[in-house]
């Protein structure tokens, strides 16, 4: 079963050079390997994606980014003009 899915990603990715596959839930957290949780996505930003965000899920990300907009419109740090 893994080596499947291994053999299938290196498939995407030699197909998309440059690329490769992020799940939406981590696999580590029972993320599977289907359509609707694998985001084809250019490796830097992947990268930069897990340093940011580590191992949340896609829900996980939008709600903390829709908490921090909160907080920013409830804190501006100069008072409007
Ligand atoms: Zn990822």
């Amino acid at each position: 079963m893994f080596r499947k899915r291994n053999r299938w990603q290196k498939t995407q990715n030699r197909r998309r050079p440059g690329r490769n596959l992020h799940h939406l839930l981590p696999r580590a957290r029972g993320g599977k390997n289907n359509d609707r949780n694998l985001l084809l996505i250019d490796i830097e930003k992947h990268e930069a994606w897990h340093r940011i965000f580590g191992l949340r899920s896609l829900g996980e990300v939008i709600a903390l980014l829709q908490r921090l907009d909160r907080m920013k419109r409830h804190q501006p740090l100069r008072k409007a003009a």
